[in-house]
């Protein structure tokens, strides 16, 4: 048993954590929980879908048995999920300023790039410290209806404050340190760089129609709680580019009209630099797009955070996340998260994104010219697994396999990333906005933390898959006896045959095709 004498100057929480208890409350606190228990359960409950009810139950069950009497269940489950809460709180913030220190020093030994953007996220990190932490989530308890537009300023401030930085900052001569903290085998090194590669980066890219969150009845949002490094894009992001997108379409596709009907009558054509056909791209679209609009007519209804949409690289780790809030037209936050991505990578790096519909996303940026000062540093792929229900033209160039700069990255990084964070699924699909967003958040740092362990053991796994895909590969050429040069112009011809657009529609093409083989048997008739 401990005795404690509080007084104003050695408040009860400090002298609570001194003794290595952590108080449920700043003032009076009735309930102290030991921090090696708290961060057992922090622990616990990145591993299995957080449930403080459950845990505050067994809890109390175990002791009763022991003979110690809790006086309510109820108050102890909310005193714990305070307390786990703050300890939570604390530590996130003991991270960002560890962090923020470490990219201190870091700029004043680079001196010659303090100017770009890792400057201006440090500073940001820096400021964020537990008090503040703490006057956030204590202001909104306050008022409900005014703690929507509060948020809406605050962000607003916040992303004009960045978009307009970016603006005027120097271009970046290495990956931004976002990118650096994502992925360090992508985005580290000396070398951003490598013009003999197709691509510099590869990137996945895809939805998850899972994660979903219902409509509560009011329609309002928890109280804002932001993880101090989260992965999601601001929402402005997303509806300045869903706003721009829809600005363009809705512009071109009124004016466009005349044209469209002009190309049905000249038959197939190429769009742009485009080496598919159209033909064989609205066969792609078709395949793909029924079964979004089955999954649009479900989703909305009832959710009203549809979908979650992430860029990973090709060591599954997150680099960014949207929560979609409407189902269907999902090019928009693809689009977002491309722009977002290349803001933070310097101007000489090119990207490979592979995606599951990465035809279609290829063929609208060259149509509506959607971000078109980097388009030409992206090679657009396929994910390997969905490339199989695309035409063969369409694999031809986007297949991963068969597309040169991909090697054997198969572009399934976010299916993986959505099966780590299936647990979730139950819990998140009744959480608050801000509350599912941060346990989101948190799983990403979780599964970040155990990749990096593992990408010492991932590389020679790799390494060594690689070498023995390579030497099988060699073996084969060897065996078929056929040269080199040989193979690479047969395979060229192959890609222009097989890519052709296809033929002009005409009504007597059946008949000269029935004469051609009639006039072909009689010639071989005659020949017996
Ligand atoms: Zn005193
Ligand atoms: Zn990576
Ligand atoms: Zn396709």
């Amino acid at each position: 048993k401990i005795e404690i004498s509080v007084c104003a100057c050695r408040p009860a929480a400090l002298q609570l954590l001194r003794r290595g208890l952590f108080p449920c409350a700043p003032i009076a606190p009735s309930l102290a929980v030991d921090v090696r228990m708290l961060e057992f359960v922090t622990t616990l409950f990145v591993r299995m879908p957080p449930n403080a009810t459950a845990w505050c139950d067994t809890l109390e069950s175990f002791l009763d048995g022991r003979g110690y009497k809790l006086d309510s269940r109820d108050s102890l489950r909310r005193r714990f999920s305070n307390a786990l809460l703050w300890y939570g709180s604390l530590v996130n913030a003991t991270k960002s300023v560890v962090t923020a220190y470490l990219e201190e020093s870091r700029l004043s030994l680079r001196p010659s790039v303090c100017e770009d953007s890792s400057d201006d996220s440090t500073r940001g990190r820096s400021r964020v410290t537990v008090e503040e932490v703490a006057d956030e989530d204590a202001a909104p308890s306050v008022a409900s209806s005014g703690d929507v537009s509060d948020e809406d300023a605050n962000e607003d401030s916040d992303g004009g404050a960045s978009s307009h930085q970016s603006q005027e900052e120097p271009p970046l001569s290495r990956p931004s340190e976002y990118l650096r903290q994502r992925c360090p085998l992508c985005f580290g090194g000396k070398n951003c760089h490598d013009p003999s590669v197709v691509a510099d980066v590869i990137a996945c890219l895809d939805a998850c129609f899972t994660q979903k969150r219902r409509k509560n009845k009011d329609g309002q949002r928890d109280p804002p709680r932001s993880h101090p490094d989260s992965v999601f894009m601001p929402e402005e992001d997303v509806e300045a580019m869903r706003a721009f997108v829809e600005a363009t379409r809705g512009s071109s596709r009124t004016r466009s009209r005349p044209a469209e009907t002009q190309e049905d009558v000249d038959g197939d054509r190429y769009e742009g630099n485009l080496r598919v056909p159209n033909s064989v791209l609205d066969e792609c679209k078709d395949s793909f797009g029924a079964a979004d609009e089955k999954r649009e007519a479900a989703s909305t209804q009832f959710f009203i955070d549809t979908d979650l949409m992430g860029l990973l690289c090709r060591h599954d780790r997150v680099l960014w996340l949207i929560n979609m809030t409407t189902a269907g037209e999902r090019q928009y936050y693809a689009l977002a998260l491309i722009k977002k991505f290349f803001e933070h990578l310097p101007p000489s790096m090119t990207v490979g994104i592979l995606y599951d519909i990465g035809c279609q996303l290829h063929r609208s940026c060259v149509k509506w010219d959607f971000l078109p000062d980097v388009r030409d540093r992206i090679t657009f792929g396929l994910a390997v697994f969905h490339a199989y229900g695309h035409q063969w033209a369409c694999q031809i160039i986007y297949h991963p396999r068969k597309c040169v700069g991909f090697g054997l990255t198969d572009g399934e990084g976010c299916e993986r990333f959505w099966s780590a964070i299936k647990k979730l699924i139950p819990v998140l699909r009744v959480s608050g906005y801000h509350q599912r967003l941060f346990v989101l958040d948190t799983q990403v740092k979780h599964l970040d933390e155990k990749s990096l362990h593992g990408m010492g053991l991932w590389l020679s796994r790799r390494w060594v898959h690689c070498q023995r895909k390579k030497s099988d590969a060699v073996d084969l050429l060897k065996k078929c006896g056929i040269d080199d040069d040989v193979l690479r112009r047969e395979w060229r011809a192959q890609v222009e045959e097989q890519t052709k657009p296809a033929p002009r529609r005409s009504k007597n093409k059946g008949k000269l095709a029935v004469s051609k083989v009639i006039a072909l048997r009689k010639s071989e008739s005659e020949l017996k």
